[in-house]
């Protein structure tokens, strides 16, 4: 699947308007979608966010532990399917927890991926368009909001992730600090921006130095794909 259309599918949500309005093309995979989930292609090569991400650091995280959540929660639907097929019983509480655990890690490192970039090729600078201006409505200011999530980024506890959400209900770019992937989520708010702060983000490149990595990510953030997802939630009409 296309990184478009599977960010477009993960950031829109379940029965937007705007689902109805895709061209016939997104519209045929929309409803073609594959049973189980899959490993995105990254839309750069593994050298490209360096100095900023190196090649070593890129690949293992997309090829070891991102595969691992896809692995994890394909093999979690197939444990539902057997079990309804035997009418055996599982541990509904323990399985879900560890699917929404592995769904959870595989939807952020896709939509991660997707607001990356090499510097200076789509990489760093400031938001722009209908999201420059909701960040500097919200936050008074684009240096309040990145202040703000570093701050949520550093602090997240043990592992996590810092996430620009958008909230449809008062128009309102909110800033969410992910436990795990799936912890203090705010339920359909969809992400705009989001960064990693698991170990296994920076380690080999910064070690125990958190606040370096966030530092550099904004080297890298892509802010015209940010801006893109909120122009397309806003399409929408989604109320
Ligand atoms: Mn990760």
């Amino acid at each position: 699947m296309p990184s478009d259309v599977l960010v477009r599918s993960l950031v829109l949500p379940a029965g937007s308007r705007h689902r109805e309005s895709l061209p016939g093309k997104g519209r045929k995979q929309a409803m073609d979608k594959p049973h189980f989930y899959s490993l995105p292609k990254l839309p750069y090569g593994y050298k490209e966010l360096a100095p900023f991400m190196s090649e070593e650091q890129l690949q293992l995280h997309h090829e070891k532990h991102h595969q691992a959540y896809v692995t994890g929660a394909n093999a979690l639907l197939e444990k539902l399917e057997q079990a309804r097929k035997a009418g055996g019983d599982l541990d509904m509480k323990a399985t879900l927890k560890e699917l929404s655990f592995h769904i959870g890690g595989h939807v952020l490192h896709s939509l991660f991926w997707a607001n990356l970039a090499p510097a200076g090729k789509g990489g760093g600078g400031k938001p722009a368009g209908v999201l420059g201006a909701a960040i500097d409505k919200e936050f008074g200011g684009y240096e309040r909001f990145q202040k703000e999530f570093t701050q949520a980024a550093v602090s997240a506890e043990g592992s996590g992730w810092a996430a620009l959400t958008f909230c449809q209900l008062t128009n309102r770019p909110i800033v969410m600090q992910i436990e795990k992937h799936s912890v203090n989520v705010y339920p359909q708010f969809p992400i705009l921006l989001v960064l990693d702060v698991w170990e296994h983000a920076y380690y080999l490149d910064y070690r125990n130095l958190r606040a370096k990595f966030v530092e550099a990510f904004w080297n890298i953030a892509d802010w015209d794909a940010a801006n893109r997802r909120l122009s397309t939630l806003l399409k929408g009409g989604v109320k």
